[in-house]
């Protein structure tokens, strides 16, 4: 996928092609609401769906303003790195030559809101701490409904599609929830069997809406979980920042006398550990099978980057790579079964 464009490089490429309205952004510290708006025009989305530049700009900005800048991973500045690999994948020929333009304003769009409002917490920590959001959405993918129904109540607030037919935006509003509540990392194996059945009977025909949706949500799944596909020097900052956010969950889970969530533990972790198993466990099963699925340059280097951090992280820490090992003499296996470590993990890492 290349390289994360930097600020200053897209706002070299940007130079003259963006509206008047967003010029005001381009500083930094606004990543999400650059870098989608960019997408949006470059797509040509804006004029396609006859946007409104007022209501586009206002919803980006409360977008971006909704992610927690305090939280160490889960905030805007992930949604951005979501958002471009998303388009990344967009790109690749077998997703480019048979998605819509619908296809790809949903997928850009659920790519930059998928993580709307995170708190830094995961789905256990608001269940056992009673938070008022785990009642609301029955202890069942309570972080992904409530980032997608914060996307919905700012799509309407802003009223960006108020000028589309109800049924059409009411159609984006479905669409959205069904892409963000499959980067649910819980029920990670139910979309990747479904996935890996598809490409055994080869039968994925991206001319039915229903199967590019489809892939649409492995993409999703994909660019979310991509860091460790990343080179090592931006995996490996990825990785420390997401292990701070999962050990200061652990360090309030202490201060609490609360039960300390799996991999939360400072003490017990490391994140060498903490990655080898994130790896081993979920992210080499869904690269192997997107690979499968789009063989390209891409994502053989994204499969190259993955072995060689991972090799990089085992170095690190040799009593861990023990697991690594086990993985990939068994990857079958540990498809079939991942630990509720690992998918401890990921519920929180996605
Ligand atoms: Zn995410």
């Amino acid at each position: 996928m290349g390289k994360i464009l930097s600020e200053p490089v897209l706002l070299k490429r940007l130079a003259g092609t963006i509206a008047l309205q967003f010029t005001v952004y381009i500083v930094y510290g606004n990543s999400l609401v650059f870098l989608t708006f960019h997408l949006l025009n470059q797509y040509g989305l804006i004029e396609l769906f006859q946007l409104d530049m007022v209501k586009l700009r206002r919803f980006l900005v409360l977008v971006q303003e909704d992610y927690h800048n305090q939280n160490p991973y889960h905030n805007a500045v992930h949604a951005a790195d979501v958002t471009q690999a998303m388009h990344c994948y967009l790109r690749e020929p077998k997703l480019a030559q048979s998605l819509t333009s619908f296809d790809i304003l949903l997928g850009l769009l659920a790519a930059a809101t998928h993580d709307l409002d995170h708190p830094g917490v995961n789905q256990p920590f608001l269940i056992k701490t009673n938070h008022y959001l785990a009642a609301l959405y029955r202890n069942t993918s309570v972080l992904e409904n409530h980032h997608w129904r914060s996307a919905v109540g700012l799509l309407r607030e802003t009223e960006l599609f108020s000028h589309l037919p109800v049924e059409d935006s009411l159609s984006i509003e479905r669409q959205l929830g069904s892409l963000i509540l499959a980067t649910d990392i819980s029920r990670q194996n139910e979309y990747l069997s479904r996935f890996r059945t598809h490409l055994d009977e080869n039968d994925l025909c991206l001319g039915h809406a229903s199967h590019r949706h489809f892939v649409l949500q492995m993409a999703l799944k994909c660019a979310d979980i991509c860091n460790p596909c990343r080179p090592w020097e931006l995996s490996k900052q990825w990785s420390e920042k997401v292990t701070e956010e999962f050990f200061h969950q652990g360090d309030i889970e202490k201060k609490h006398k609360l039960e300390i969530s799996p991999l939360c533990d400072s003490e017990a972790n490391t994140i060498a550990s903490v990655q080898i198993g994130f790896m081993t466990y979920v992210v080499e099963p869904l690269f192997a099978e997107w690979a499968r699925f789009s063989d390209t340059r891409l994502s053989q280097t994204m499969l190259g980057h993955l072995g060689l951090n991972k090799a990089s992280w085992s170095a690190l820490e040799p009593e861990a790579s023990g697991s690594s090992e086990e993985g990939e003499s068994e990857p079958g296996r540990a498809t079939e079964e991942p630990s509720s470590r690992a998918l401890s993990q990921g519920s929180q890492e996605s």
